[in-house]
């Protein structure tokens, strides 16, 4: 195994970038490192290309495990989707290329890992590093947006930190270019607004509503409408049963500016734009991205 002792500072340094240099990729332009994690289809590995020494994260998917033509065609979306979008908190895909066995990801590498894993790590995230984030994420979405792509599956597992500690969204695989209103069912269910719910048409403002649950998850370390299961959830849901439990304590502007995102209507959602204008936003994120103890 490859030492993967070239630091991401020396990585953010290099001037090649992976994607510009050269078009058909193989397995062996890659020294493969650990582990990274284990996705669904197949497993990501830390990879350093061997003639820029840059590092990446190889997303190596086993082909047999893809067969099927729903998760082919998701695949492809997600490919097509995130290697168009350039943005520093929406995590890079470089390329990709496959051999007999596999599909292999050339994806931006995010030295700090999940949010969900600090969430848990920290049971709940202060106000402070909560605004961060969700204000990071706000601007990654407008950038979806006018592009217009939903990412629909915003959650904590989809949110990865950069070396710095800079949120980036990950995981466009159920995300949807589109100009139309989708109808479509998907996402996990603690995360799905009331118009997924109950299948109906849906747009951009299903990502608003996703901020809204992320950002009550991770002021309280739970989502919002979770119940024992999934019928109490989508009741929950449907009747936006919103309620802010006395502890941990938390302030009255970030329950204003969640009660402004939960909405059921779909149009009365707070506009991105705003959220980034709202006073508990402006009060508490770090200008920079980064959050700082
Ligand atoms: P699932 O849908 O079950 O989450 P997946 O097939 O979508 O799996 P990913 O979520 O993309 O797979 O990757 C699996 C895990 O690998 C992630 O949860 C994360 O811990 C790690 N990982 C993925 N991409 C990167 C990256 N670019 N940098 C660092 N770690 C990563
Ligand atoms: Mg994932």
């Amino acid at each position: 195994m490859p030492s993967s002792r070239v630091s991401v500072q020396d990585n953010e340094e290099r001037s090649c970038d992976a994607s510009s240099q050269k078009k058909h990729w193989k397995l062996a332009d890659f020294d493969i490192g650990r582990p990274l994690g284990r996705g669904k289809f197949g497993n990501v590995y830390l990879a350093r290309e061997k003639k820029s020494k840059y590092i990446v994260a190889l997303k190596v998917l086993f082909k047999k495990q893809l067969q099927g033509s729903y998760v082919e065609h998701q695949l492809r979306r997600e490919i097509e989707i995130q290697s168009h979008l350039r943005h520093p908190n929406i995590l890079r895909l470089y390329g990709y290329f496959y051999d007999e066995n596999c599909v292999y990801l050339i994806l931006e590498y995010a030295a700090r890992g999940e949010v969900y894993k600090e969430l848990q790590r920290q049971k709940v995230f202060n106000e402070r590093r909560t605004a961060t984030y969700i204000a990071s994420l706000t601007n990654a979405l407008i950038h979806c947006h006018e592009k217009h792509v939903i990412h629909r599956d915003i959650k904590p597992e989809n949110l990865l930190l950069g070396f710095k500690g800079e949120l980036k969204i990950a995981d466009f695989g159920w995300s949807v270019h589109t100009f139309n209103k989708r109808k479509t069912m998907c996402g996990t269910l603690d995360y799905l607004p009331p118009e997924m719910v109950e299948s109906k048409e849906h747009d951009a403002g299903v990502d608003i509503w996703s901020l809204g649950v992320l950002c009550y998850e991770f002021l309280y370390g739970r989502a919002p409408f979770e119940a024992p299961g999934h019928t109490d959830t989508y009741k929950r849901i449907i009747r936006i049963d919103l309620k802010f439990p006395a502890q941990p304590v938390v302030s009255h502007q970030a329950k204003d500016l969640i009660s402004k995102l939960l909405v059921k209507d779909s149009a009365q959602r707070l506009p991105l734009k705003q959220v980034l204008l709202h006073p508990w936003i402006v009060a508490n994120a770090d200008p920079s991205g980064v959050y700082k103890d």
